[in-house]
């Protein structure tokens, strides 16, 4: 039998599954591809078409329209039974088709935030989406990677991997590629071997994958993945409470309606029915909730063509009430094109394309530049991979024609301690004519204080506090002027081996290298817009204090009177300091990762909604705390990814921007659609109660209430959720989020603009009894009602007239409008519908009170805009 991976050594490993060091030719990786299928976990169980169809009846307020549908059959109105019945299917197979749509949706925007592995085929490394992986590629592993596929390690530098998708353990635990001979291991024990759904939380790797898809350990042991189900934003939520609340209401005032009818004006009982099922059909928005998501999911549609994937429906609402968005700097608000400036060794600070190389410190300086890094230029398009950081450093060597790969080549790295943050350190280990050296580059604050020497151009001295001075005085000068400054350190060491971190320490300090990284230029733009709508910008780096805050002084995020704070004055401020403070600083600098968590967390104890990005492994926690989490979609980790809200894909501060001015315009859509669905409702409810009070017949059909709430609503609801953002959305303060929708001016605006509505119907109810009886009556009522609230769709675009507005502002609007009009125009005049929508003939003179009542509400309410806005 094949013995298991993990006691096969890496060349067994390799030679079983077929591959050469160089990785997979294209054609064997296509191959492979169609013989294993692609990198993925089987589907959750999916919920069927017919399982989605029959939830859609499990409302209280479809049980309300069944009843009613009932009562409708013993009253004798048997069409009326059969249209609430067909709509109650219709609506059915709309929101079923909605459901399945609205995944599909997700799932595409899931795909575009998917994550990628960068693998070696053909010798050449590249990057690949994470499905495309397939047994016998070579993957290479890096902090912040999420492991797509299982594979076997081949190489390894201090690779620390968080198991705890497989093994529950939180803990990172270490892995190298030294097999372990043994029998039965235990999943986490299996120390050369790594797992797909796992992190790497820290150092690097090649790896070889042994298997994928379902053939991996995540896919033997559950399917992890299918739990990023959606569920309900809050506003959602708040509706279903509403629809609760909303058919509890209807069914007292149904009640009263009947019980009234009977008892004060005499009516039969089932006349009296009648009334109570025409209000109930009246009340209920039969479309709101899928109205909501439509706007919703259209919202997160525009948002993506904007470079902001939204992966949690309820971010867009959130966006929408923001106060503050904490942003990184780096590569956020800035370009993240470093540029080496000003140098400094050997006491003198000139250009760096100055540099003397004759100059034994200077030397020193480019040596470990460019072997202390990755980073590597294209051959052919001249463009440089990996850490721009980095890049400039292998930029300044090509400057001194220093071929980064061959200088490395002929330097090999014996070791190495990868960056990451929260040392803000990366050290490597080479042979050199003085034996082994350890090389580290880093934040200036932390080299300097482990530096007992200095290197001259005489030789190595002791590092004195004024030598130490004078260093901190050229630090302070550049970034100053906004520029990042590392620094860089050696140390011998008595032989070659493996690296620990108690290494880096009683350095030999060789100089500083100075790199400005530009703002990003719609940064300043996008952080004065945020500013204008009450939203504090707050900038969180890595860097060093002094140069965050000449960044934060050039974009406008650091102004007169304002705080800077580094990790160091933030850990020892108590929690009652950082709140009194935290209005006022602006930049936090020289923070790592864990500190993000208290930075949210202090604003949330205020109340205030707050976004934070992330790119980093360490970021992944606050991102996942704070109310909107923002990764970076080109530099970020998958680990931070999985964690955010949202995803930028142009990592572009301004994305952020308007991505809240977005959230504000759907909150403020939907709100506007809320808002035009009830008060229509009120009206139709306000007519039928009026009726029953007045002893008249019944004004409305149930098929008339259903027509309308369905289908000539519908569609001017669904054009308000495509109003463009008004202009002055911006101008605005965030709004509160503990605030209802339903707050006062929209309980008034429900009630006003309803009761405006309900007396043209009733008086056309009136014109119609006249005229002609009670069929004529209702006819006219129902035609009014249907085009009062055509009309009234304009109103509800926004609080403006629609002189401000302006017609042509939302085509849709204007689309919804006519079709409607042409829906109505098809019940009242094609005879063939007469029967069924149970309407009477009307001649021109009716038509035309029809169309001055219908229009009399929105007059009157665009008139009083006209006066209040002079
Ligand atoms: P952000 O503003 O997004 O936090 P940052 O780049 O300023 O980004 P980090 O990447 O955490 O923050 O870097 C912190 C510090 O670590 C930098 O100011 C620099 O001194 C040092 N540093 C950055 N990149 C490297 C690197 N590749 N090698 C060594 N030191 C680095």
């Amino acid at each position: 039998m094949q013995k298991p991976y993990f006691n096969l050594s890496p060349k067994e490993t390799l030679e079983q599954l077929g591959v050469t060091a160089g990785g997979l030719t294209g054609q064997q990786a296509a191959q492979r591809l169609e013989q294993y299928g692609p990198n993925r976990l089987a589907e959750g169980e999916k919920k069927s078409w017919l399982a989605v169809f029959a939830e859609q009846f499990k409302d209280l307020l479809v049980a309300i329209l069944i009843v009613a549908a009932i009562i409708s059959m013993f009253s004798g109105n048997l069409e009326s039974t059969l249209v609430i019945f067909a709509v109650l299917i219709l609506n059915a197979v709309l929101g079923t088709v909605q459901y399945f749509k609205a995944e599909k949706s997700l799932e595409s925007l899931k795909a575009m935030s998917a994550p990628s592995a960068k693998v070696l085929r053909d010798g050449q490394r590249m990057e690949v989406p994470g499905d495309q992986v397939v047994p016998g590629d070579i993957v290479e592993l890096e902090a912040g990677d999420l492991i797509v596929a299982d594979g076997r390690i081949l190489n390894s530098w201090s690779l620390k991997v968080n198991e705890s998708s497989l093994t529950g353990e939180s803990e990172a635990v270490e892995k190298s590629r030294d097999a372990i001979e043994g029998a039965e291991v235990a999943l986490g024990d299996q120390k050369n071997m790594a797992f797909s759904g796992s992190l790497v939380t820290y150092g690097r790797a090649t790896m070889v994958v042994t298997g994928t898809g379902m053939d991996t350990q995540l896919g033997r042991i559950a399917s992890l993945m299918n739990e990023t189900q959606q569920r309900k934003t809050p506003l959602q939520k708040n509706l279903d409470d509403f629809s609760g609340k909303l058919a509890v209401v209807i069914m007292v005032i149904c009640a009263v309606v009947f019980l009234l009818s009977v008892f004060r004006n005499g009516m039969g009982v089932l006349d009296a029915l009648m009334f109570a099922v025409a209000l109930a059909v009246a009340a209920i928005p039969e479309a709101l909730s899928s109205i909501v998501t439509i706007v919703l999911a259209m919202g997160t549609q525009k948002m993506a063509r904007q470079n902001a994937i939204i992966k949690e429906l309820k971010a867009v609402e959130s966006l929408g009430s923001v106060q503050v968005i904490c942003s990184d700097k780096t590569g956020t608000l800035t370009q993240n094109r470093m540029t080496v400036q000003k140098i400094w060794a050997d006491g003198t600070l000139t250009p760096g394309t100055d540099l003397e190389l004759a100059n034994d410190a200077q030397r020193a300086l480019l040596k470990i530049a460019v072997l202390d890094s990755d980073a590597t230029m294209n051959a052919e398009s001249g463009a440089g991979v990996g850490d721009p950081t980095e890049v400039a450093l292998v930029q300044l060597g090509n400057y001194f024609y220093v071929d980064a790969p061959v200088y490395r080549s002929q330097h090999p790295r014996l070791a190495e301690l990868a960056f990451d943050s929260d040392r803000k350190l990366m050290s490597t280990l080479h042979n050199t004519d003085d034996g082994p050296m350890l090389y580290t580059k880093g934040a200036i604050d932390v080299l300097l204080d482990r530096s007992t020497h200095l290197l001259t151009g005489d030789g190595v001295v002791p590092m004195t506090p004024e030598r130490r001075a004078e260093i901190e005085k050229v630090n302070r000068e550049l970034s100053e002027n906004g520029l990042r400054v590392l620094a860089f350190a050696q140390r011998p060491l008595p032989e070659a081996r493996l690296l620990t971190l108690e290494d880096e320490q009683d350095y030999t300090f060789v100089g500083l290298i100075s790199m400005i990284d530009p703002p990003r230029p719609e940064s300043v733009k996008a952080v004065a817009e945020a500013k204008k709508a009450g939203i504090r910008t707050v900038m969180i780096t890595g860097d060093h204090k002094v140069t965050a805050t000449a960044i934060a002084k050039q974009i406008g995020i650091f102004e007169e009177g304002d705080l800077a704070v580094d990790g160091v004055e933030l850990e020892n401020m108590s929690d009652a300091e950082l709140d009194e403070k935290l209005p006022h600083i602006a930049v936090y600098a020289r923070v790592s990762p864990e500190h993000k968590i208290r930075i949210v967390t202090a604003w949330q104890r205020r109340g205030c909604i707050a976004a934070m990005t992330g790119d980093g492994v360490n970021d992944a926690p606050a991102l996942k705390k704070a109310d909107v989490g923002v990764a970076m979609g080109i530099t970020g980790t998958e680990v931070s990814k999985d964690a955010a809200a949202m995803i930028l894909a142009d990592d572009n501060f301004a994305t952020i921007v308007k991505a809240v001015l977005n959230g504000r315009s759907v909150y403020a859509n939907i709100r506007n659609a809320i808002q035009f669905l009830l008060s229509g409702n009120m009206g139709a409810i306000l007519a039928v109660i009026y009726a029953s009070l007045a002893g008249l017949s019944v004004p409305f059909q149930p098929v008339h209430l259903l027509f309308i709430n369905l289908l000539t609503d519908s569609l001017p609801a669904i054009a308000l959720g495509m109003e463009p953002a008004r202009p002055g959305l911006m101008d605005q303060k965030p709004r509160d989020p503990n605030a209802s929708m339903m707050d006062k001016p929209m309980l008034s605006h429900v009630f006003g603009q309803g009761l405006m509505i309900g007396v043209v119907a009733m008086i056309a109810f009136y014109i119609g009894l006249a005229q002609g009886g009670a069929a004529l009556a209702s006819t006219m009522a129902f035609s009014t009602l249907t085009l009062a609230r055509l009309f009234h769709g304009f109103n509800c675009r926004g609080t403006e007239s629609i002189f401000r507005l302006g017609l042509s502002g939302n085509p849709y609007s204007l689309m919804a409008f006519g079709t409607g009009v042409l829906l109505l125009a098809f019940v009242l005049f094609v005879p063939a519908l007469e029967g069924l929508f149970l309407v009477a003939p009307i001649n021109g003179f009716q038509l035309l009170c029809i169309v001055v009542l219908a229009f009399l509400p929105t007059l009157l309410i665009q008139l009083s805009r006209v006066i209040r806005g002079k």
